[in-house]
This record gives structure tokens, sequence and C-alpha cells, in this order.
């Protein structure tokens, strides 16, 4: 079965009557990773903020491990442009804080080892106890991915997780990323301005196109992985 069925999604945003998605029909096989490109307000943003619940589409079927998708849910992860970490906690705080708002303070504190590990992992080894006003903006993302990923969730949702850093870091996150998708047997769908981007990490690529918001194509990608 797929992981997410999305069926004849249509959103119309009622204060300015844009038709941000018409139609969309959109399967995500299970371990796959899926991008989405197109020009801005194509409605990428628009279709992933539906995927994860937090808005509404106005039509339309959205369809994750076999429920519908009505509001925020504990199995997706999702990550944006800019880190939301809280700046008065630290690296770690922050990382296990999805756990202690899911499992209580217990279980958060037990978590703390595998934040490490995950800090460890996105090259932050040393920097468990710092603020976040003391990392840099990259850091920060870094942190993020951890904590996005510290409950496990079956899907990741990615809103150019990474479009504010440097090439050669963003590269480095992008395959970090790709790698820790595959051993945690995550679904991923990434928006990007990207073609080399979307190219190199998926499995499928849905190109959008504008006013309304559709898909227009959707690209397999064959190539061999590393
Ligand atoms: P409301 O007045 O309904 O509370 P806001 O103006 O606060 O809505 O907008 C909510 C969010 O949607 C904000 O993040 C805003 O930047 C974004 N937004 C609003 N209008 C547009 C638009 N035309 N295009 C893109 N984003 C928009
Ligand atoms: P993309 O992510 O591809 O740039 P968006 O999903 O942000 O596209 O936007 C799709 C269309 O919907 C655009 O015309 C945009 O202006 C509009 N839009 C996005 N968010 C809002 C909002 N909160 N309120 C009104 N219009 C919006």
């Amino acid at each position: 079965a797929p992981v997410y069925e999305l069926t004849n999604v249509s959103k119309t945003y009622a204060r300015n009557a844009v038709i941000a998605l018409e139609n969309v029909d959109l399967t995500l096989r299970h371990g796959s990773f899926t991008s989405v490109i197109g020009s801005s307000g194509c409605g990428k943003s628009t279709l992933l903020k539906i995927m994860a619940g937090l808005i509404p589409p106005t039509k339309g079927r959205v369809i994750l491990q076999d429920k519908p998708v009505t509001g925020p849910r504990r199995d997706i992860g999702m990550m944006f442009q800019q880190a939301t970490l809280f700046p008065w906690k630290t690296a770690v705080e922050n990382i296990v804080l999805p756990i202690e708002i899911r499992d209580g303070k217990a279980a958060a504190k037990q978590a703390r080892e595998k934040a490490h590990d995950l800090l460890d992992i996105v090259g932050l080894k040393g920097f468990e106890n710092v603020y976040p006003n003391e990392l840099s903006g990259g850091m920060a993302q870094r942190a993020s991915i951890c904590r996005m990923l510290i409950t496990e969730p079956a899907v990741l949702l990615l809103d150019e997780p990474f479009s504010a850093l440097d090439e050669l870091s963003r590269d480095m996150m992008n395959m970090e990323l790709q790698r820790i998708c595959r051993e945690q047997d995550a679904t991923a769908f990434l928006v990007t301005h990207s073609i080399q981007e979307a190219v190199i990490l998926s499995d499928e690529i849905v190109v959008m196109k504008p006013r309304p918001g559709r898909i227009a194509e959707i690209v397999h990608v064959d190539l061999p992985r590393p």
C-alpha cells in the first residue's frame, strides 16, 4: 500500500480567491524519495502544508498510512527553510522536545543519549549544551534535522530545508539526509528549487505548473545509487 495517497486535492485561498492547487493526484511509495520542483507560486508549499495537515484542502482526500490527514500527526516529521529552535533551550533540549511533548519528561531524559548520537551524525558533536543563538544558521538547521528524526517519523516533509546553506554544506546535508532516510526506512517529500538536487536525491520528481497550481509531469529517476 502507498504511504501517501492524494486524490483530487484542490486548494483555494478564500481571502484572495487564489487557486493554489487544482486536482492534484499523488501517490508516495513506502521508502521512496520524491522531490517537487516548479516556479515560484505553483503551489509547492501549499501542497506540503496540506500533506502535513497544517492547512485543509478545499476539496479532495489526503490519506497517510490508511488514515485521513486532518491535522498534524506524530508519524510526520517536518523541516522548513528557517530553523525553528526555541532560543531558551539548548540544542539537546530542543531535540528531545518532541519526545517530551509526546511521552513526558522522564522519556525525554532517556532520549538525550539518542540526541547526542544524532548530533554526532550531523557533525555537531560537542554542541549538545549550546543555545541556538550560539549556532550558525547551518548548524541550527542540522540540529533541526535531529529534532525531526528523534521520533523516527515514517514520513519526512521538507520545504527547502537547506536553501540557506552554502553549496558545499547543502550537498553534505543532502547526502546525510538521504542516508538517514534509507536507514530509518522513511518516505521523504522534498520541495526544492534545484533540478540538480532533485535528480541526485529522488526516485520521483514531481514537476508543477502555476495558475492554477497543478502537476505537469512526474519523472521517474533511474540512477545508480551510491
Ligand atoms: P491572515 O490575515 O488570514 O491571518 P496572513 O496575512 O497572516 O493571514 O498570512 C498567513 C500566512 O500566509 C503568512 O505566513 C503569510 O506570509 C502567508 N501569505 C499570505 N498571503 C499570501 C500570498 N498571497 N502568497 C503567499 N503567502 C501568503
Ligand atoms: P510555491 O511554494 O510553489 O511558491 P505557494 O504554495 O506558496 O507556491 O503559493 C501558491 C499560490 O497561492 C500563490 O499564488 C500564492 O501567492 C498563493 N498563496 C500561498 N499562500 C497563501 C495564503 N496563505 N493566502 C493566500 N494566498 C496564498
